[in-house]
């Protein structure tokens, strides 16, 4: 599914004192199966506007366009485009509440009028693709651990077959093995049923090594918007707006201020690695 925003405005607070304007005019395409990484300094707008990709927030002006179909038009049906763009909040693991987290899973299939088959064939296969084992389906959700529960959080949205999967800031919290097997189910299932996923985050590291395309906001409009290598690339452009790029990108500038020449679109920890592994082997034979 395909998003498309229109010159979308949103303010807070309206007729009042406290009056703040979230978008100012937003205009934006997504395709389907795209992995975008959405970023910006606190307080740009970028949790106003995923809010308006399914409705929770209704637009000021300009439209949004879901697979072609304007959602503010009053003849859509809110509740199917909710079951079709799926959001996970930041800490989703708050909302859990069921007994177990079979039935945590089932409710949202359930509200949609499912029948038994079908919400038992959509729990266990969000179970299973987000990691967690059948033997867990009737244990409380509240037993689990922090990436569990976050991991069973995201389940119950994916049981609704959502065809768009936005994510805010999903590893919030977690140690560094629960972030990584989050954001590796993430991707697996962007790979697999070719899910359209926003990811909203501001940990640079994780935005390099997932996402094809960033898009950077900054009070309330897109600064920047491009393949992922080529927006790091733009580290100066990055920090006029109060974001910085991976921590690999400082150390090969460092490296090569000192004489390295290693491309700057070596972004991650293993690409830095196999770069300066053969530029040292190249070094070593000129020495020899
Ligand atoms: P981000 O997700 O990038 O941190 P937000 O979309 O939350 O940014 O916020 C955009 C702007 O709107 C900020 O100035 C923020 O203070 C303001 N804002 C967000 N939510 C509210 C609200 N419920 N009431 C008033 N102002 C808000």
């Amino acid at each position: 599914m395909s998003i498309k925003v229109v010159n979308l405005t949103y303010t807070y607070g309206k007729d009042t004192a406290f009056v703040k304007k979230a978008l100012l005019g937003v205009d934006l395409e997504i395709d389907k199966g795209e992995f975008i990484g959405l970023i910006g300094h606190t307080g740009s707008g970028k949790s106003t506007l995923i809010q308006h990709f399914n409705g929770l927030l209704k637009r000021e002006s300009g439209q949004v366009y879901i697979n072609g179909k304007a959602i503010f038009d009053s003849s859509v049906n809110m509740k199917i485009i909710r079951q079709k763009v799926g959001l996970v909040f930041q800490y989703p693991e708050h909302q859990l509440f069921e007994m177990s987290i079979y039935k945590d899973v089932a409710f949202g299939p359930s509200n949609m009028g499912l029948n038994k088959d079908e919400i038992d064939f959509r729990v266990k296969e969000a179970l299973t693709s987000v990691g967690i084992d059948e033997d867990l389906y009737e244990s409380s959700p509240f037993d689990l651990s922090g990436g569990q529960k976050r991991r069973v959080a995201i389940a119950g949205v994916l049981a609704m077959k959502p065809d768009i999967l936005i994510l805010d800031e999903p590893t919030a919290g977690l140690d560094p093995k629960g972030r990584d097997e989050i954001l590796d189910k993430i991707k697996t299932l962007h790979g697999r049923f070719g899910l359209t996923i926003i990811l909203v985050s501001h940990n640079m590291e994780n935005i390099v090594k997932y996402v094809n395309r960033v898009i950077v906001m900054d009070k309330g409009q897109i600064k920047m918007d491009g393949p992922t290598k080529e927006i790091f690339t733009q580290i100066d452009k990055l920090e006029e707006v109060g974001l910085a790029g991976p921590q690999m990108t400082y150390l090969v500038r460092k490296l090569n201020k000192r004489g390295f020449g290693l491309t700057t679109d070596r972004m991650t920890v293993e690409e830095v690695k196999v770069a300066l592994l053969e530029e040292l082997k190249i070094t070593s034979k000129v020495e020899r």
